[in-house]
């Protein structure tokens, strides 16, 4: 036992407190009224009406900043099924398509919390057979359909249950998740956090923030969750070498070849990850372009050729250690050619960082979800026999800097395509897994705590 005699850090000892909190939250939930029994009918009974949502949404995919369809549809669900909760349209001028819906208690005792979903599509040509007729160029190939459809039978349940939440929930349905924070517009997250209305103003007693993500590779009904990173952070580098350029066939000792500096530093930059950064800590990168900036022709050697790629870590660190090992790299390419050199960095989405006790508060809400079966909820994290955090990143991110919660991977299963493939599709099965998970989170007695290694229990 390694504080107040609470919580016992050894794995068995961590195995017991969590069935002896399960057995707990079961109980005291129970005597609620919200059984798993009650939240499972009510998710069976509509489970043809929750799937058309996500059809409805599958074929109006659109783009960031650009998901008014969207907007109207997930608007026109909220007022017309769910007229309890109080529904808002546009956070401020950046984000006018986003939606609001806040479930406001009579008896306010548990603290309240933000759910969110992110909403847009990306300029993909699907190709899953079910081509969205408005935007054929425009699919959900990260499954964000998916995410909406969990949020709104969330709300659903919230408006039919209402008298059992008694907690706020807000219920945030975010445009522009896959624009990238270092894009022209930002991503949403950024625009929502930055400018201040979601949780410094109108949501400032929001204590903890939640979402899902579905995710290939673990079965439908299963999910994935764990203190610390689940995701990267993404880091995009720019490196222009300058040369002299010239005939293709004179050769000068001078140098001056920006090409074969550009090929060098792809070469040789390969040993950051292998030699340069430790081998138990996961990191990326990536050249994905190179450019000849100003020649075209065959038989010249252009002045200037930009290389361009991105990495990604799960600490800060490492993130610097890699930005001054790709300075290096690049001043000795330029060096070594006769040319000059300029690194230009852009910082992306941070990692993606689950508080311990927002995470334990997920792993129950996500336990409850899939009926106390505990081979389903996996534990993401570096040790053996966990699910491994990964190296692609999130805006979601941005919020979990600003309070303690969780991000859930919710399983789309295995063996069909990956996140971003043009046939890539959230599978409807998944959606009443997705939906429990948040009704539990906004339900569940269990509150992320002054202490962030653990969540309290306290009972309503
Ligand atoms: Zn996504």
């Amino acid at each position: 036992m390694c504080e107040e005699n609470f919580w016992d850090c050894t794995p068995r000892g961590a195995k017991r407190y969590r069935q002896s909190l399960y057995l707990h939250l079961v109980f005291s939930m129970a005597s609620e009224g919200v059984t798993n029994l009650g939240i499972d009918k009510f998710f069976e009974k509509n489970s043809e009406l929750h799937s058309g949502w996500l059809r409805s949404l599958h074929s109006i995919a659109e783009r960031s900043f650009e998901e008014q369809e969207t907007s109207n549809f997930i608007y026109s669900i909220l007022k017309e099924q769910c007229p309890s909760l109080k529904v808002t349209r546009g956070l401020n001028d950046e984000l006018p398509t986003a939606v609001l819906a806040v479930h406001t208690p009579r008896d306010p005792t548990l603290s309240p919390i933000l759910l969110r979903a992110d909403m847009d599509g990306l300029p993909i040509r699907g190709t899953d057979g079910t081509p969205s007729p408005l935007h054929p160029d425009v699919h959900h190939a990260c499954g964000h359909d998916g995410h909406v459809t969990c949020l709104l039978t969330c709300a659903h349940w919230i408006h039919n249950f209402r008298d059992l939440t008694h907690r706020k929930v807000v219920l945030f349905f975010q445009p522009a998740e896959e624009r990238g924070v270092a894009a022209i517009g930002g991503s949403g997250a950024r625009i929502a956090v930055e400018r201040g209305e979601l949780l410094d103003t109108l949501h400032s007693d929001v204590e903890a923030v939640y979402a899902l993500h579905s995710w290939p590779g673990l079965e439908v009904g299963h999910f994935g969750v764990g203190a610390g990173p689940m995701m990267g952070s993404s880091s995009k580098f720019v490196i222009e070498f300058a040369g002299h350029g010239g005939h293709a066939a004179m050769t000068s000792e001078e140098g001056g070849d920006a090409l074969l500096a550009a090929c060098t530093m792809v070469t040789c930059a390969q040993a950051v990850i292998a030699r340069g950064t430790d081998a138990f800590i996961p990191a990326a990168v990536a050249f994905t372009s190179v450019e000849n900036v100003d020649s075209h022709a065959l038989g010249a050697i252009p002045s200037q050729v930009r290389v361009c790629g991105t990495f990604r870590t799960l600490d800060t660190q490492t993130k610097e250690s890699i930005l001054k090992q790709l300075r290096r790299h690049a001043a000795g390419a330029a060096t070594m050619h006769g040319c000059q050199g300029n690194v230009l960095f852009t910082d992306g989405y941070p990692v993606t960082r689950n508080s311990s006790d927002g995470a334990l508060v997920a792993q129950f809400a996500a336990l409850r979800a899939v009926g106390g079966d505990e081979s389903k909820v996996h534990s993401v994290g570096v040790e053996e026999g966990m699910l491994k955090p990964i190296l692609c990143s999130e805006d979601f991110s941005i919020l979990l800097k600003k309070r303690a919660g969780a991000y859930v991977w919710l399983g789309n299963g295995s063996g069909g395509p990956r996140l971003h493939e043009s046939s890539y599709r959230f599978d409807e099965r998944a959606v009443p897994f997705g939906g429990k998970l948040f009704v539990h989170l906004a339900t569940s007695p269990a509150t992320v705590g002054k202490n962030p290694n653990r969540a309290e229990f306290g009972i309503a």
